[in-house]
């Protein structure tokens, strides 16, 4: 997990935190998204995983899963996940399920039961 880098004389200016908060892979500024959401409850915060169907392979949303509770920096907390908003030239890394949400936010539905 990275953050954007930010001049330590701009992190004084409250104008610059919300970009100090940001992690390199977020779809936009970190805290311009609904109060109190967090990209763990987006739908477009995801890995992925290959499936086999018929003789092709594709590629389907996976959730990350979480550490196991032994973990030496992050017991049982979930694990990173990729933000895959479609915005051109933006990093592909994986950011933690708790950066502050975006204006892109999406909210995950619920998965249906049938
Ligand atoms: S809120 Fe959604 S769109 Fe915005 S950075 Fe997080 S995962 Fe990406």
């Amino acid at each position: 997990m990275v953050h954007v880098e930010v001049s330590p004389k701009l992190k004084e200016d409250i104008a610059h935190l919300a970009i100090a908060a940001t992690h390199v892979g977020q779809a936009h500024i970190a805290g311009t998204g609904p109060s109190g959401s967090t990209c763990e409850q987006c739908a477009f915060w995801h890995l992925w995983k290959k499936v086999k169907v018929g003789d092709e392979v594709r590629e389907v949303p996976a959730d990350a899963g979480r550490f196991s509770a032994r973990h030496k920096e992050r017991p049982g907390e979930r694990k990173d996940a990729l933000c895959n908003k479609p915005i051109l030239n933006k990093a592909r890394r994986k950011i933690p399920a708790s950066a502050v949400a975006c204006r892109f936010f999406d909210p995950k539905q619920p998965e249906s039961k049938s």
